[in-house]
């Protein structure tokens, strides 16, 4: 069996639906979709070591099936820069997780690159009740949730779709650059819809996909943050 159909047979057996961030940013990798490095850490001990072992500045976030959106439970904590910063980010990671949800289990935090800031993009898919697995582009921000700027097609999708998903957003000017803004890899974005819209298709169980945010560079690009949830 693959790394995925592992992953998700574990998530099965244990009676969730929500995956995990470094379970979600496996499977990513194993279908070609770039994600910032991560290391599950069980104790602060870890955490520090990790956080060495990746560079700094690193990220810390919770990990929690019972947390799905990390920041309203001040579970993320960006641009740490040495260990001490690293040590008293974890404890306060864990202390609201805590107040945010008394009875959460807290499998540990995510150590991870930081990734520069740049612009953001969100690639996703949904399960449309009538038209099947839906692939979804926008970016990231106000974009996507102030000004419903997306894109959508219905997978499995191909090359020409995926750039059409692209240059339709009216924000698509912002990814050819701007002023001071370098102009975004449009081929690799191109190759993360392409597999994202594979992913949904090899697994049709996935209900949920969201890639929010991907930091796009001018060359490559580098999912930060990635939610799948099973059907
Ligand atoms: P949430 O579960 O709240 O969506 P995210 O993992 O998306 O949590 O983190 C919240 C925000 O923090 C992201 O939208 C992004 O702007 C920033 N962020 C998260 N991880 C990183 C990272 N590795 N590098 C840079 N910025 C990050
Ligand atoms: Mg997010």
């Amino acid at each position: 069996m693959n790394k995925t159909s592992r992953i998700i047979s574990q998530v099965r057996d244990e009676g969730r639906k929500l995956l995990l961030e470094p379970e979600a940013k496996a499977i990513c990798l194993e279908y070609g979709i770039p994600v910032t490095e991560f290391k599950l850490a069980k104790n602060p001990e870890e955490t520090v070591i990790f956080a060495e072992q990746i560079g700094f500045p690193v990220v810390l976030k919770i990990v929690s099936a019972d947390i799905v959106h990390k920041s309203d439970a001040g579970g993320v904590v960006l641009d740490l820069k040495n260990e001490a910063e690293v040590l008293s980010a974890h404890h306060k990671i864990i202390e609201n997780a805590k107040k945010y949800s008394p009875t959460a289990k807290v499998i540990g935090v995510l150590v991870q690159e930081m990734a520069p800031q740049s612009t953001e993009i969100i690639v996703g898919t949904i399960k449309d009740t009538q038209f099947g697995q839906t692939v979804m582009f926008g970016l990231g921000g106000i974009f996507v949730e102030l000004l419903d700027d997306v894109a959508f097609r219905i997978a499995p999708i191909e090359r020409e779709d995926a750039q059409e998903m692209i240059t339709r957003v009216r924000a698509y000017p912002l990814l050819r650059g701007y002023r001071n803004t370098p102009p975004a890899d449009i081929p690799a974005i191109v190759d993360v819809l392409l597999n994202a819209s594979k992913l949904v298709m090899d697994y049709p169980d996935i209900k949920e996909l969201d890639l929010n945010p991907i930091m796009t560079y001018e060359k490559g690009l580098k999912t930060v943050d990635a939610r799948i949830i099973l059907e």
